[in-house]
C-alpha cells in the first residue's frame, strides 16, 4: 500500500477522523509536533479526568471520547493565533501554556503582546471554538514540552445539541467555571486599582502641592510667563486627578457593593445636598434652577451617597452645557411604585443619533469638544440607576414642548429587591 493510500485507510476505529484529516489539523494550524488519534478506552479514559466532563456516564463520555485526538507541541511554538477562526477545543494533560493578548494602549501606540495567563495541566483553552463568533481572543504558546486533548469545537457542539443531557452536564461546568474565573478577574482588577490609585494618585497630589505653594509666591516672585506655566501644569494635573478618580470609580462600582448600601432615604435631603453641590455652577452661568418636588414623597430604599452622585453628575452636565442665564429644572414624581426624576436644560442638545451612545464610558458627542469633561460621568450614573433596578435615558430635543435642550429621564422604583 502506497503511503497515501495507507493513511486515508487508517481511520479512527469509533470517530471515522483519517489520518488525512489528522495531517490536516497538524498542518495549517502548526498542530502540534505529533498528533495522535486515541483508541476509544485511551480516550475514554483521558476525558474522564477533566472535571469539565465529570456527572458523564461510561456511553456519554464514549461519545465525547470519540471526538478526542492528541497533540504535543514543543516548547516556543504558538499553536493558536488571537483573532483566527477558533475550531479547537484543548484541556491540558501535560506542560504549561501562556496566554497572550495584543495590548494596543491608546489609537496611535503600536500593538504589544502581553502575557496574560499561564495554563496547567487540568486546564481548558480555546473556548471560542464554543461560543459565536468563534475566534479565537488570545494567542496560546508553550512555555513547556505540552500535551493536550483536543476536541474540534464544531463537533463538540454537535454533540451537545444532539445529546442535550451532555450539553446540560457540560454548559454547567462551564457556567461555573466563567463565574469563578470572573470573580478571579475582578479581585486582580480591584488589585491594580489599588495600586494605580496608591501609586498616581498621590504623586499627582504631591506634585500639585508643590506648585501651589511656588504659585502662592512663597519661594520667591514669578514672572508672568512663570506664572501661567504653572497654572496650566496646575490645571493639567487636577485634570488627570478627575481622570484617575473617574476610572477608579467606574471600575469599582459594583452592583452588590451599591446595594449593600441600601437604606431607606429621603429624596428631599438628597436634593437639598445635590443643589448644594452645583451652587457656585450655578451662580457663575447665572443659570436659574428651578425645582418642582412635591411635599410628600414616598421613601425611598437607596444608596443615598450615590443617588446624591446621580443628581449631581445629571445638574452640572446640564449646567455645563447651557448658556448662560438660561433655566434648568429638576421635576420629581412618584408614579405607581415608581419615583420619577428628570433633570432638564435649555443647552446645546444631543444629536438623535448619539442619544444611546453618551452613556457609554469616554463617549462625548461631537458638540461636546470645546467643553472640559471625561465622558464618564454618565456611565457612572448608569451604572448606579442600573443597580437600583432603574432606568435611565435621554430626550432631546423634547419635542413636547418645543424647546431645544436635553432632558435626563430616571425611573427608581421605591423597593428594589
Ligand atoms: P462629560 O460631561 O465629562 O463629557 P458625561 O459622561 O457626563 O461626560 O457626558 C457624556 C456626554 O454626553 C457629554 O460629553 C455630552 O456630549 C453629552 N451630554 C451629557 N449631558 C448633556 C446635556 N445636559 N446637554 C447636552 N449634552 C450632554
Amino acid at each position: 500500500m502506497d503511503e497515501q493510500i495507507r493513511r486515508q485507510a487508517e481511520v479512527h476505529p469509533i470517530a471515522g477522523v483519517t489520518a488525512e484529516r489528522m495531517a490536516e489539523l497538524a498542518g495549517p494550524l502548526g498542530w502540534g509536533d505529533a498528533c495522535r488519534l486515541l483508541k476509544l478506552d485511551e480516550a475514554i479514559a483521558a476525558v474522564r479526568q477533566f472535571d469539565l466532563f465529570a456527572g458523564l456516564d461510561d456511553a456519554e463520555l464514549a461519545e465525547v471520547g470519540k471526538l478526542a485526538y492528541e497533540c504535543s507541541w514543543s516548547p516556543g511554538v504558538e499553536f493558536i493565533h488571537q483573532g483566527e477562526e477558533a475550531r479547537n477545543f484543548c484541556l491540558l494533560v501535560e506542560g504549561q501554556v501562556a496566554l497572550e493578548m495584543e495590548v494596543r494602549l491608546g489609537p496611535h501606540s503600536p500593538p504589544r503582546r502581553a502575557t496574560v495567563e499561564f495554563l496547567n495541566p487540568g486546564h481548558a483553552l480555546g473556548w471560542s471554538s464554543l461560543v459565536p463568533p468563534f475566534i479565537y481572543t488570545k494567542s496560546a504558546m508553550a512555555v513547556q514540552r505540552t500535551r493536550a486533548l483536543c476536541l474540534d469545537g464544531q463537533a463538540l457542539r454537535n454533540l451537545m445539541q444532539r445529546c442535550p443531557r451532555i450539553g446540560m452536564l457540560v454548559m454547567d461546568k462551564i457556567a461555573a467555571l466563567i463565574a469563578s474565573r470572573l470573580e478571579h478577574q475582578s479581585n486582580m482588577l480591584l488589585y491594580f486599582l489599588s495600586i494605580i490609585s496608591h501609586e498616581l494618585r498621590a504623586p499627582l497630589a504631591a506634585v500639585e502641592n508643590y506648585l501651589q505653594v511656588i504659585l502662592s509666591g512663597y519661594t520667591g516672585p514669578l514672572t508672568t510667563d512663570q506664572q501661567t506655566m504653572l497654572e496650566r501644569s496646575v490645571l493639567r494635573l487636577e485634570e488627570t486627578s478627575r481622570l484617575i478618580t473617574g476610572i477608579l470609580d467606574l471600575a469599582r462600582m459594583q452592583p452588590e457593593q451599591i446595594r449593600q448600601a441600601f437604606e431607606p432615604v429621603d429624596l428631599h435631603e438628597v436634593i437639598t445636598e445635590a443643589v448644594e453641590d452645583v451652587q457656585l455652577g450655578l451662580k457663575q452661568k447665572e443659570l436659574a434652577l428651578t425645582l418642582d418636588v412635591p411635599q410628600q414623597l414616598p421613601p425611598i430604599i437607596a444608596a443615598h451617597g450615590r443617588l446624591r452622585q446621580v443628581l449631581t453628575n445629571l445638574l452640572s452636565n446640564a449646567i455645563k452645557f447651557s448658556p448662560a442665564g438660561s433655566q434648568v429644572w429638576l421635576v420629581v414624581r412618584p408614579c405607581e411604585n415608581k419615583l420619577r426624576i428628570e433633570v432638564t436644560d435649555q443647552g446645546m442638545g444631543i444629536p438623535r443619533d448619539e442619544l444611546d451612545r453618551i452613556f457609554e464610558a469616554f463617549y462625548r458627542t461631537r458638540g461636546a469638544a470645546g467643553t472640559a469633561g471625561l465622558g464618564l460621568g454618565l456611565s457612572i450614573v448608569k451604572r448606579i440607576v442600573d443597580a437600583h433596578q432603574g432606568r435611565i435615558w435621554a430626550e432631546s430635543p423634547y419635542p413636547s414642548e418645543g424647546r431645544g435642550g436635553s432632558r435626563f429621564v430616571v425611573e427608581l422604583p421605591l423597593n428594589p429587591q
